[in-house]
């Protein structure tokens, strides 16, 4: 594995290019990318799919060093490491994913300087051991990942976000990046008051999303009214939820009855029933998942 670092020098546009294969920034990502290579602190609030990533992937590869990426799920770092690698970028996931082997390894290859992006969750980060093993190496900057996750507010609370605060003063200069799409203003000002992210500079794109809306209607008769709406809408695919698994086998059993062609999907179900009916879904059109 190469060090992109040394190969593109510090050219964000070439290495979005070169390594990422895009020709262009999206929206606010070079402002970002600049302004993080710069050594500033950020915070990026953008909808799914807006490209959040890259953000702090091409800073990683035009800054010196090794970022550390802080990250919640194991299987979120594992998606994110691969994409990496098979972009030819020295990445690695350091968790209890690993094998013991596999952890020296990782270690031996980020106190060599060998890697430009390492995958972290925030308790094993905060670990003296681990704080200690950063002091020998070069960090070309924190990111923080899913950073909602440090607020109460948020479902997805993890308290150990709450110690990355201390990021701030333990490695001064380095410059820290924290990206979530969750914007609602109290988990907004929760990220920047418990990262200690004052200084940062906030990076938000609109949430709107134009291909989704809301309709809110009185219940009347409600099964005259779903297949209403379902009539209305035949030959397209659509999901109905229901409170319970009861009502989702039964919802599921009269839509059939009534000419709608519809499968159940719920947690209690046979395994293979419902992958089944999970496939059917991705596949056939004009079915209804309950
Ligand atoms: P987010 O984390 O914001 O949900 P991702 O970083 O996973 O979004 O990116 C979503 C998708 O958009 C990915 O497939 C990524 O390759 C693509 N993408 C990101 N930035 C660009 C760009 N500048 N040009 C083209 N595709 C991009």
């Amino acid at each position: 594995m190469h060090d992109m670092g040394r190969m593109y020098v510090k050219d964000p546009v070439g290495i979005l290019r070169d390594v990422f294969g895009h020709a262009e920034f999206r929206g606010l990502q070079e402002d970002v990318v600049r302004h993080v290579m710069g050594g500033g602190d950020a915070v990026v609030l953008f909808p799914t799919g807006a490209g959040k990533s890259l953000c702090y992937q091409v800073p990683a590869l035009c800054r010196q060093g090794v970022a550390i990426v802080v990250s919640p799920l194991i299987a979120l770092m594992r998606d994110q490491v691969e994409a990496l690698r098979q972009s030819g970028v020295a990445a690695a996931a350091y968790n209890s994913a690993l094998s013991p082997e596999e952890m020296r390894k990782v270690r031996e290859e980020l106190l060599s300087g060998g890697l430009k992006l390492l995958y972290v969750a925030p308790e094993r980060l905060m670990t003296p051991g681990f704080q200690s093993m950063l002091q020998d190496v070069a960090i070309s900057l924190f990111a923080i990942d899913e950073a909602h996750c440090v607020s109460q507010w948020g479902h997805d609370f993890r308290p150990e976000y709450r110690e990355l605060s201390s990021l701030a003063a333990d490695f001064p200069g380095v410059p820290r990046i924290a990206l979530t799409a969750t914007a609602d203003p109290m988990t907004r000002a929760d990220i920047i008051e418990k990262l200690a992210l004052k200084e940062a500079e906030v990076f938000a794109t609109s949430f709107d999303r134009p291909n989704i809306s809301y309709a809110i209607v009185q219940r009347q008769k409600g099964k005259d009214q779903l297949l209403d709406v379902l009539r209305r809408r035949q030959g397209d695919s659509g999901i109905v939820y229901c409170l319970s698994r009861k009502k989702v086998e039964q919802t599921a059993e009269w839509l059939n009855e009534k000419g709608v062609r519809a499968l159940p999907y719920h947690a209690g179900m046979d395994a293979g029933v419902r992958s089944r009916n999970q496939d059917a879904f991705l596949k056939e059109d004009g079915l209804c998942l309950v």
